[in-house]
């Protein structure tokens, strides 16, 4: 007889003798937790009546009533749910998947954002992009919809997918499972689609776009590619479905009986207690009356060091969780907080040494509370754990302190500091496993924005600042993190993206910039420069940071609205030529370039005279060894022509030594052309291309091969 069972005998007797009186107050949370308790039981006993694909996937009964609660919270996210599941199902359905492996998958999708039910309305509903606070509290969402679905004992494989649908990889490194992977996909094609209020919906093509970019780390790239081929093949999944992306008519969802409103509230208050449970403990365990975990919480995965898998249905024993006095001594067995609750039926809270499965001891709060329905009767007990080494992170005023910390007051995003300890991580990671982790970095300064400030004003300004961040911040995607460097400028650290990614992403950004109405001026069009650079081994913050930051030097020298790129080779090359350029400074606006003519000196005068006549220049000097000429018209306007052939130049040539004739090549003569244009010229590169071309036309009248 195991200690459990020993336990619930001793329970039965008593419960027998005497029901104890109700003690709780109206709002004690126990009474939520019943409520929990009793889908428990619905799911349970509906595991045998449901006969078809949903049987012993998840019941069908308790399917719905989350779904009518997800539909009383928030209407958006089951249409959201609808449409993954959608596009999930007809991928998976593309690999070759079928009969019940795609029902899990399809229940996995229609309740993957199940949890959202217990956020709070100021996060849930907020219209704009969210903080990376406010980020890290939706993220919740994802756990307490994991808690949700053990309760209502779907299926492992469910969990399975739910649970790890937001990670890039599993606890112990390896890829998340197949499933996951092809519902994150899902998840993320949907969002990108689906208009907000911040931003437009993106067309397919965009999105596989965005998509492939985020392919190798963030998204399995076979699975993006088998998505693209799905739609090449059979069209999109949505379209099966009326209007996917209509907006929700009425006010909130109606209801054929009041009874379904109530018990979608009521859900709602379970959510939002596990919400609770999620942000302000560091773990905890639900027990039913038979004392079997019924729900095993990801923190207390983490806690314990015990899978839920490994948990969950498991009877409660001593020897499932040790606990010794502060001191180290073991505890007697009626000292355990469970066994004195099933003894006397009061919620006990002390402060004891854990043991994890690896054998470390941690300084616990543990709280473990009984759940006593109306006739006294013991229903399940849950344990709530504390860390106390800990616990000084979970209070609020610091947490608001850190945050205040890390952010830039003007813009929200993270400030320089926060940058730089977020830089120092992602660097270590790289820096660590080279061949597996890279991250790159985008510089970003705005054009020009000393003219807007004195065009504008400063308080105008700073709008064009808040504007910026809030359209880099709705254009990136999660672990991407935005932060003011300072003034006009913005860093970006891509973790997990390549340079070609990256400089796709800040081409976006840049195309996005003048499109979007940033500082509410209708009259001024924003634009940036950008540089990019990626991880390379032995790189340290400063000179990953250096390389984007002269790729953008490089991005506003040649014309501003660039995105300029550099690696450190680049750079390598960039400073030897710049200190070549030191030693010899060179005109921009001089084009010199050296060909050889295979006719005789005497000939050239001649070849030239052939060469002004067609193209309408004019001799304006001629030595023996020099002539100067023009091409091209000046026009009356100060453009330097319009077309060009038109685009006037003047052109000197210098005639070399000759070198003799040999029996196999004719004698040659060296031929030195210097160009310059003639008038102003604010374009070098306009100016090259002319210098060339001309060059090309003038030679060809000279080689005789
Ligand atoms: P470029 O295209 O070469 O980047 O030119 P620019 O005018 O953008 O660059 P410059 O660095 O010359 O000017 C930056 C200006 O930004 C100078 C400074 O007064 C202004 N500035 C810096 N911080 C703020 C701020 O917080 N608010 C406002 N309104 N202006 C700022
Ligand atoms: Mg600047
Ligand atoms: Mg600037």
């Amino acid at each position: 007889m195991t200690a459990g069972s020993m336990l619930l005998e001793e329970l039965a007797a008593r419960q027998d003798e005497s029901p104890r009186p109700i003690q709780h107050h109206p709002m004690d949370s126990s009474w939520v937790l019943l409520g929990l308790l009793e889908i428990a039981r619905r799911a349970a006993n509906d595991e045998d009546v449901t006969e078809d694909a949903l049987r012993g996937v998840i019941s069908r009964g308790v399917m719905r009533s989350l779904m009518a609660a997800l539909q009383f919270r928030d209407g958006r996210t089951v249409q959201h749910c609808r449409r993954v599941a959608m596009v999930a199902t007809a991928m998976a359905r593309h690999l070759g998947w079928d009969g019940r492996h795609l029902s899990v998958l399809e229940v996995a999708a229609l309740m993957h954002d199940i949890g959202k039910i217990g956020v709070p309305d100021n996060i849930l509903m907020k219209p704009g992009k969210l903080s990376p606070d406010e980020a890290e509290l939706m993220a919740l969402h994802y756990n307490i919809g994991v808690d949700m679905l053990q309760a209502c004992r779907v299926d492992p494989a469910v969990l399975e997918i739910v649970s790890q649908v937001h990670l890039h990889t599993n606890a112990d490194g390896a890829k998340p499972n197949l499933g996951a992977r092809i519902l994150a996909v899902a998840d993320a094609y949907d969002a990108i689609l689906t208009p907000q209020v911040y931003r437009e919906g993106k067309s397919h093509a965009e999105a596989m776009k965005i998509l492939e970019e985020f392919g190798g780390r963030q998204f399995d790239a076979n699975v993006v590619a088998a998505l693209a081929r799905c739609v090449d093949r059979n069209g999109s999944p949505l379209d099966q479905m009326d209007d996917p992306f209509a907006p929700q008519k009425g006010f909130g969802p109606s209801f054929s009986r009041p009874e379904e409103a109530l018990e979608a509230s009521q859900l709602g208050h379970m959510f939002s207690y596990l919400y609770l449970l999620e942000h302000l403990y560091d773990g905890f365990y639900l027990v039913d009356s038979d004392l079997r975990v019924l729900i095993w919480n990801r923190n207390a995965e983490n806690l314990r060091g015990q899978p839920a898998n490994k948990m969950l249905g498991q009877q409660w024993s001593r020897r499932m969780l040790a606990y010794a006095d502060r001191f180290g001594q073991p505890l007697p067995d009626n000292e355990v907080p469970m066994t004195r609750v099933v003894n006397t039926g009061l919620p006990q809270s002390p402060a004891l040494k854990m043991q994890r499965a690896d054998g470390e001891w941690l300084d616990v709060e543990v709280q473990t509370v009984p759940l006593i329905d109306p006739a006294g009767r013991l229903q399940g007990v849950i344990e709530i754990l504390r860390d106390l080494s800990r616990s000084s992170c979970r209070n609020m005023q610091f947490q608001e302190m850190r945050s205040a910390a890390s952010r830039d007051a003007l813009t929200g995003v993270a400030n320089r500091g926060e940058l730089e300890t977020r830089l120092t991580n992602v660097l270590k990671e790289a820096s660590g496993h080279p061949n597996r982790e890279t991250f790159s970095v985008i510089f970003l300064d705005v054009d020009h924005f000393k003219r807007i400030n004195d065009t504008w004003g400063h308080a105008a300004g700073d709008q064009v600042l808040v504007d910026v961040a809030r359209l880099m911040l709705s254009e990136t995607y999660s672990g991407e993190l935005v932060g003011r460097y300072g003034g006009e400028e913005f860093v970006i650290i891509c973790p997990g993206t390549s340079l070609p990614d990256a400089i796709k992403r800040a081409d976006r950004l840049r195309q996005a910039l003048p499109k979007a109405n940033v500082g509410g001026i209708k009259e001024l069009t924003v634009t940036a420069s950008f540089g990019v650079s990626q991880y390379e081994p032995g790189d340290s913050v400063e000179s990953v940071l250096r390389r984007a930051d002269k790729g953008l030097y490089q991005a506003k020298g040649s014309g501003r609205n660039k995105v300029c790129a550099l690696t450190s080779q680049d750079l390598i090359k960039l400073e030897s030529q710049k200190a070549e350029e030191a030693e010899n400074p060179t005109d921009p606006f001089l084009y010199e370039t050296t060909f050889y003519a295979c006719i005789a000196a005497d000939m050239v005068v001649y070849k030239l005279g052939g060469f002004v006549t067609e193209h309408q220049a004019a001799l304006v000097d001629v030595k023996p060894h020099r002539v100067l000429l023009r091409v091209g018209s000046r026009g009356l306007l100060p453009f330097w022509g319009s077309t060009d052939e038109r685009r006037p130049v003047e052109i000197e040539m210098q005639f070399g030594a000759n070198t003799p004739a040999t029996t196999k090549r004719m004698a040659q003569v060296a031929v030195t052309a210097r160009v310059r244009p003639l008038g102003w010229v604010r374009d070098r590169e306009v100016f090259a291309n002319r210098a060339k071309r001309a060059v090309k036309q003038l030679r060809s009248y000279f080689a005789a091969e």
